[in-house]
């Protein structure tokens, strides 16, 4: 029962919408009406079921890039969000803390809102709407089109597939979107860009793009302390892991609590969910979480390798932007705003692009020459050696960052060069001197009500998957994952994934065989980044699936 594919003709295309896409969508709108050329028509999709539901940060909102838009946006924007008025780091062992005299420069947050990136996008969604620009949720796309190698567009993912590929009652194929320009915010790891980089050599002669994985929930606590931001370093990660936590107290008694990790770390046992359950464990979060109730789960990954390890941002009809082109401020944690500002930068690039009548390179190039005359990237140069100085654990990355912080980012070289995170990951035998069994975690205990294990975690993401459709977890060679990487790493996917979807399951031939549970798959890409083998593919589901996610 095939149907014919439709064809869409738009002239921009925004493939994903997070803030990267809504306000450069509303800034070309507000630049092409300037301009007299209102008859360009824009397009966003997005894969979640509502513009929002993907949407995940921690977030400390600088407002910088959304006030060039909107000037009174601090009056505008309705939704709950507090102004920063304290700020406090600690430093934690297992039982103990320790609070910094001063609070570290780029971790102090005056001037920003604590928020929910959820809400922000929700409401820039609406923006989006009452301009006009045409916002389509359940719309994931799946490739780029191209023609003569000039990108003209993309292909949605078809829907109604059965988990064999045979096509059910409601089969319809992608839509191919053709576009003078295609935008990809798709977030961190883009399916579509991924393929782009690759085939177009946009990462040559730039550094491996370095990522981090932030597993979050939100509590509802019986205090208000909107405004507060805690960070926390030290326990529960060792010292040569990078990462730390946050406690972003919200309005409405609402706080999102997290823990981020450099996924460049050592110990293939490692398990980002469960060192966030330990840190949810120590006495100084304990008080804050143990008379409220958990309301939200979510995770995400972060490009954190800085301003080095940005793709080229262009291509013949494309651009880059947010963080899939890596715009991340990680020594300040932040990347909202210079999402935005990729978004805006786009649009001014887009408009030239339309006047010019010339979607190549040779115009789309100027992107990343307005880039380098930006304050965006002023910022990033500042913060451009920061997650390189990890490299040899907490201690010197301390020193290190102080020095970053004095010399204006330089530290002790102008560019330090680094690896991509997987290359990292030590076999067993290596990071524990011998084979070894998997018991790093076995003393752990979940509450079920401070602490909980992945699956019930990811109860509270809202996930919805139909489970007839293909899986969209593609594993190259399960040879591999049941064997070689079984004895070496110990299949390390069961760890990294904070959402439960690899197991091994012991079979009655007494081998375990990798299973997978795509359905609680919270869309965060660490598989596809951390694999040691590199054969992990995340390929977007069918259209709203995945986390509906609340507040995060
Ligand atoms: Fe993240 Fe991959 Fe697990 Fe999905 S399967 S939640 S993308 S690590």
């Amino acid at each position: 029962m095939s149907s014919t594919r439709e064809v869409l003709e738009v002239d921009v295309l925004f493939v994903g919408a997070g803030p990267a896409s809504l306000v450069g969508a509303l800034s070309l709108q507000k630049q092409l009406a300037a301009n007299g050329m209102d008859n360009i028509s824009i397009a966003i999709i997005e894969k979640g079921r509502e513009v929002h539901s993907h949407a995940l940060s921690g977030a400390v909102f600088i407002p910088r890039a959304i006030r060039e838009l909107y000037p009174d946006f601090d009056t505008i924007c309705n939704i709950p969000k507090a102004e920063v008025t304290k700020d406090s780091v600690y430093f934690l062992t297992e039982k103990a803390k320790l609070k910094f005299p001063i609070t570290p420069p780029p971790l102090q947050n005056h001037g920003s809102y604590v928020l929910s990136l959820q809400n922000l996008v929700a409401w820039l969604g609406q923006k989006v709407e009452e301009a006009g620009i045409n916002l389509f949720p359940s719309f994931p796309a799946a490739e780029l089109l191209y023609e003569n190698d000039h990108v003209v567009g993309v292909r949605t993912r078809d829907q109604g597939i059965d988990k064999d590929g045979k096509e059910k009652a409601n089969y319809q194929p992608g839509v191919d979107i053709r576009a003078k320009v295609t935008v990809l915010g798709e977030g961190p790891r883009g399916t579509l860009a991924k393929t782009l980089i690759e085939k177009k050599g946009l990462q040559n002669g730039r550094s491996p793009q370095v990522y981090a994985i932030g597993v979050k929930e939100v509590w509802e606590a019986p205090h208000n302390r909107a405004g507060e931001v805690m960070h926390t370093m030290g326990f529960p990660l060792d010292t040569r892991t990078m990462g730390g936590g946050f406690l972003y107290f919200m309005p409405d008694n609402l706080v999102s609590i997290g823990l981020i990790v450099g996924l460049d770390y050592l110990d293939p046992f490692l398990d980002p969910h469960h060192e966030f359950q330990r840190l949810k464990a120590h006495p100084l979060i304990r008080e804050i979480l143990q008379h409220g109730k958990m309301v939200s789960y979510g995770a995400k990954t972060i490009p954190e390798a800085g301003l080095y390890a940005m793709p080229q941002m262009y291509s013949d009809g494309c651009l880059l932007i947010g963080d899939t082109a890596g715009f991340q401020n990680v020594m300040k944690l932040k990347g909202i705003h210079l999402a935005m500002k990729s978004g805006m930068l786009a649009a001014e690039t887009i408009v030239n692009a339309f006047k010019k009548n010339d979607f190549s390179a040779t115009t789309l190039h100027e992107y990343e020459s307005r880039f380098k005359t930006s304050w965006a990237h002023e910022e990033m140069r500042q913060g451009r050696n920061f997650h390189q100085a990890w490299e040899h654990g907490l201690i010197p990355a301390l020193f290190n960052a102080g020095l970053q912080f004095l010399t204006g980012g330089w530290g002790f070289k102008e560019r330090k060069h680094f690896a991509a995170g997987h290359t990292r990951l030590r076999k067993i035998a290596d990071h524990y001197g011998e084979p070894k069994r998997d018991e790093k975690y076995s003393s752990l205990v979940f509450d079920r009500h401070l602490t909980v294990d992945k699956v019930t975690d990811v109860f509270n993401a809202y996930n919805l998957h139909d489970e007839n459709q293909p899986v969209h977890l593609l594993i190259a060679d399960y040879d591999i994952c049941n064997n070689r990487c079984t004895v070496e790493y110990g299949n390390p996917c069961r760890h990294f994934c904070p959402a439960n979807v690899y197991e091994m399951v012991h079979e009655a031939s007494g081998k375990s065989q990798l299973h997978l549970n795509p359905s609680n798959c919270v869309h965060c890409k660490t598989c596809d980044i951390m694999d040691p083998y590199q054969i992990i593919t995340w390929v977007p589901p069918e259209g709203g699936s995945g986390p509906n996610y609340r507040n995060l």
